[in-house]
């Protein structure tokens, strides 16, 4: 990893510093269990933001190749996500008037969980993914999935096939692509003259709002504001028409846009009201997102003194979700097995491995009722409620629910 000292879209200088993470491992490279006794190798984790265009982003970037091509997360596994794509998809097929004639296409389709509420609903689609695994599995169910590395060219490939989109979905992918033009330079090649662009990314504003340090990691490269996004669209001529912002991952926006030359549909008023609560938080002054650097002390803070506690008293503290946010936030309160008995996870993908850099075990949810702990932290805050629903029988031995963000909590079960 070498540091980006130009911003990843207008090229100006990268010198403000927002937060300051220091060393980290790579959040989502799970450990097998046999691997050799040394450290997970680290990297510097510093989000910076562009004093010039105001695009939050990180100063070294984990490289795509070696992270997405094997992945560890299925779409499929979070009822949560579930519910979210069936109402995304039954708006979608509503509003855009998308018929059996239609192409939704869908950037970053995992397991093809997204995609397959629109089959369900007589739309043809395809997906596209670098991940070998999570695309084999998709094709298993029956979406159609491109493995490969979404970008000008692949766009540029499928248009010559005779494949645009008249609904092209990019959730939770746009943050994600360091080589930021490239990919938006994609979108507007893969989307037909009257196609429609759904775009879905974690917003900065609920980041600094609910401190929310554990969503940095190397592979999350951009933290991104209407304000900036907007901008970034429009220098490869799409317009954006609507904005909505969503609750998930802690808070999100979802952008629709259009070609500015092609597209027909009216701009609503809601991209000038988000645009007017982000000014109204600071979003446009960079001094104004070093907030989160003081969130980041909070956070770890609180944690590092519980599991200190915890340790003193001798009560045994299990965690639920290895997710990127828990190795973050593990790795940060330097947490370790001894500290943490294990990481209790629902995907079957994740358990037998190790959370990078703290080694903390993965395990089946079931070991939670072979163990007992006393305290069960909560480490994807965002999916809090069907975490502690799923695991309330803790209680059944007095069992607690520890959330730690944004400022620690202890809940009985
Ligand atoms: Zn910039």
């Amino acid at each position: 990893m070498t540091p980006q000292v130009a911003c990843r879209f207008c090229a100006a200088g990268l010198t403000c510093e927002a937060c300051d993470c220091g060393d980290q491992p790579l959040a989502n490279s799970l450990v097998s269990m046999d691997a050799p006794d040394v450290p997970d190798p680290r990297f510097p984790l510093r989000v910076m933001v562009c004093s010039a265009c105001l695009l939050v982003q990180l100063e070294q970037a984990a490289d795509p190749g070696a992270m997405f091509t094997e992945y560890s997360y299925m779409s499929s596994v979070s009822a949560f996500w579930r519910d979210h794509t069936a109402r995304f998809s039954a708006m979608a097929v509503d509003r855009f008037g998308l018929t059996a004639e239609s192409l939704v296409m869908e950037v970053g389709s995992n397991d093809g969980t997204l995609l397959g509420a629109f089959a369900g609903r007589g739309i043809p689609i395809l997906g596209i993914d670098p991940a070998a695994n999570v695309t084999a599995e998709a094709r298993r169910r029956g979406v159609p999935t491109l493995t490969a590395f979404f970008g000008e060219r692949t766009a540029t490939e499928l248009a010559a096939g005779g494949r645009q989109a008249d609904l092209l979905v990019a959730n939770n992918v746009l943050a994600h692509a360091p080589a930021l033009m490239d990919f938006v330079r994609g979108f507007a090649r893969a989307l037909k003259p009257a196609g429609v662009l759904s775009i879905e990314v974690p917003h900065v504003l609920a980041m600094l709002k609910g401190a929310q340090f554990d969503t940095i990691y190397h592979e999350h490269v951009f933290y991104f504001s209407a304000l900036v996004l907007r901008k970034v669209l429009a220098a490869v001529g799409l317009a954006v028409f609507d904005v909505e912002t969503l609750p998930t991952h802690g808070g999100s926006l979802r952008l629709l846009a259009q070609h500015a030359g092609t597209g027909q549909r009216p701009a609503t008023p809601a991209l000038d009201q988000v645009i007017k609560a982000e000014i109204d938080a600071g979003l446009h002054r960079p001094e104004s997102y070093r907030i989160l650097a003081d969130a980041a002390a909070r956070v770890v803070g609180g944690l590092r003194a519980f599991l200190d506690q915890a340790r003193a008293d001798g009560a045994v503290v299990a965690a639920y979700g290895a997710a990127a946010k828990g190795t973050m936030l593990l790795n940060a309160a330097g947490a370790d097995s001894e500290t943490i008995v294990f990481v209790a996870d629902a995907s079957p993908l994740k358990q037998g491995y190790r959370m990078p850099g703290c080694r903390i075990p993965i395990v089946a949810p079931d070991r939670l009722k072979a163990v007992r702990p006393d305290f069960l932290l909560v480490l994807p805050w965002n999916i809090a409620d069907e975490i502690m629903e799923a695991t309330r029988f803790i209680g059944a031995w007095s069992g607690q629910f520890v959330i730690p963000s944004p400022v620690l909590r202890v809940i009985a079960a």
